[in-house]
């Protein structure tokens, strides 16, 4: 049999995988892979930690080379080249070599396209100025490190509060400069609920960095010397030395829109469940593809390189006709900031209310490991889950420790269809250095289930905070803490008892009006919510107690 020709659009992520993955399973096949930038394999999840000076030699960026790619894989990488257009008929693709400007047709028996997203870049007055870059390879991370030096830049604006918005402001704070966050929206990591959020303020706060909410760039003017004034919405006006746009990015699609393959309504190039586009011989992997979000089942975008090496690695095996399919993105992330970790699986509440599906919540706060071995940090583990048979839908975490461990549990819980009886039969490492014999995971199993049994009516913060006078007889707020624990956060007109003396004192609480009772995290509630329910009392939970209360935005 002749051999395959392959050619491969985009050498990064899904491109690469994709390309190693082929070799490994057919020795025969041409493989070729057309990279626009001078590096082939680089690690994009890197850059902004070489742009703070964590990861000094720019080397280990480079994951690897044209040269191992022929040696180790007998695949002919061109960097330096684009793909400019794609003859469907003739199944031939035509490259322009970008140093010498020549250009020629190489014909196809399968096309690879993995172009990957490009970063947005709104039409703004001065949006061209010298001093604002975008981060997407190496070139940017090297025109950006080369600005700051050159120019000693000690403000930096950095615009958008997502993943790498967030990852440069840290690092720009760890090279010293002050740095103003500006995010249009009125929280940052827009994938996460709101209320998860308030270490994260905190912690960006105590790192002296100024973050502007709600609040976006109107334009950018030029400043004395090489400075740049950033006009924002509310008419302010920042000095910078160096600006950052990270408000997004879009999938390539122009070369998969000119040949005619079908768009998805996300914006993203269609493919099944092989990775196969609306053209047999054509296939798409990695940020450029719309993928079907595992929880909702809706289309979505969800640029991460997990995805994008899976479904790399995917299509090869597709091209070489292994059955493999792709189940779709749930969106694991992780996030490091500062000294925080926020991580996140399956949906958010915002995406759960926008698909129309039913859910219920719990949030729990737990030490990573045993609370008496030195060093245990609490993380808050918010879990959503279906209200009828408790499949997990989400799980959000923020902490200092072991928030990533315990949200890939999850995560993979999530992939297997778990519920949350899953959840609190959990089997996890155990010894007091490493995490709790009830971890964190499986407390919030065993809270959901207590919801889901109905051995504990929860009620939320956010539906006290939004009560309104017409709601009805209002309740009577129930504090369970120790009187000293109280202090400044306590809701005004709560009557304190402490869970010690509830049993001796029920006598002082009323039979006819409902009870909202809380404490400091949401256990010892739960322990006087089931003290009053067996005592015939109207009781509800407060979820999460008044951690949760002050989290709320
Ligand atoms: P890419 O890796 O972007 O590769 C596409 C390549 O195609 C590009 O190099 C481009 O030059 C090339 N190309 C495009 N069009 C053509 C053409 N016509 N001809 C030839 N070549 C072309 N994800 C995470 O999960 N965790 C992280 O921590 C994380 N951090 C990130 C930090 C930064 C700064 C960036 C930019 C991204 C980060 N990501 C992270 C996202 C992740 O890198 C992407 O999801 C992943 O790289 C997508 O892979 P891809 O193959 O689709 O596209």
């Amino acid at each position: 049999m002749a051999s395959k020709r392959i050619l491969i659009v985009g050498g990064v992520a899904g491109g690469a995988s994709c390309a190693a993955r082929l070799r490994r399973l057919d020795e025969q096949a041409e493989i070729f892979v057309f990279e626009r930038s001078p590096d082939v394999s680089f690690a994009n999840c890197g850059l902004p930690y070489h742009a703070g000076g964590v990861i000094q030699d720019r080397r280990k960026l480079l994951l690897a080379t044209p040269e191992k790619f022929r040696d180790w894989f007998s695949v002919e990488v061109r960097t330096r080249h684009e793909v400019q257009e794609i003859d469907r008929e003739r199944q031939t693709i035509e490259v322009q070599n970008l140093q010498t400007g020549r250009t020629t047709t190489e014909p196809y028996d399968v096309l690879v396209l993995a172009p990957g997203a490009a970063p947005v870049q709104p039409p703004l007055p001065g949006i061209d100025l010298p001093g604002i870059f975008s981060l997407r390879n190496l070139e940017d991370v090297d025109r950006i490190n080369a600005w700051s030096t050159k120019h000693e830049a000690e403000q930096a604006v950095v615009v958008g509060g997502g993943y790498i918005g967030l990852e440069m402001v840290e690092n720009f704070s760890h090279r010293g400069m002050n740095v103003t966050l500006l995010e249009q929206l009125d929280q940052i990591m827009p994938p996460m609920d709101p209320e998860m959020l308030a270490p994260a303020y905190e912690t960006l706060r105590a790192n002296s960095v100024d973050v502007r909410l709600s609040n976006g760039v109107v334009s950018f003017e030029p400043g004395e010397d090489h400075t740049l004034a950033v006009v924002c919405e509310d008419k302010q006006r920042l000095t910078a030395d160096i600006v950052i746009l990270a408000i997004g990015v879009r999938p390539e699609v122009r070369l998969a829109e000119a040949a005619g393959l079908a768009i998805g309504e996300t914006g993203g190039i269609q493919v099944d469940e092989r990775m196969r586009t609306s053209d047999p011989a054509i296939f798409a992997v990695g940020d450029a593809v719309e993928v079907q979000d595992f929880v909702t089942g809706r289309p979505s975008l969800i640029p991460l390189a997990g995805p994008a090496n899976r479904q790399g690695r995917l299509a090869a095996d597709a091209i070489c006709g292994r059955e493999s399919t792709f189940r779709g993105t749930q969106g694991t992330a992780v996030l490091g900031l500062f000294d925080l970790t926020l991580a996140m699986t399956g949906a958010s509440e915002k995406t759960l209310r926008e698909a129309d599906m039913p859910y219920e919540k719990s949030y729990t706060h737990s030490f990573d490991h045993a609370s008496y071995y030195p060093g245990a940090e609490m993380m808050m583990l918010k879990l959503l889950f279906a209200p009828d048979n408790g499949r997990i839908l989400g799980a959000q975490a923020i902490g200092r420790q072991g928030v990533d461990k315990r949200i890939d549990v999850i995560a993979m819980a999530i992939q297997m269809g778990a519920t949350v009886d899953d959840l609190k039969q959990s089997e996890l490492c155990y010894a007091p250095q490493f995490g709790s014999a009830k971890d964190p995971v499986n407390m919030a199993g065993f809270v959901a289930e207590n919801i889901l049994a109905d051995d504990v009516d929860v009620v939320h913060w956010v539906d006290l905070k939004n009560r309104r006078e017409t709601d009805g007889e209002p309740p009577l707020v129930l504090d369970v803490r120790n009187p000293a624990e109280t202090g400044a956060a306590s809701v005004p007109g709560a009557m304190n008892l402490p869970l010690g003396e509830l049993r001796t004192r029920l006598d002082e609480l009323p039979r006819d009006r409902e009870i909202w009772v809380h404490c400091g995290v949401g256990l010892r509630s739960y322990y006087a919510s089931r003290i009053l329910r067996q005592n015939g009392f109207k009781v509800r939970n407060l979820s999460g107690g008044m951690k949760t209360c002050k989290a709320l935005p």
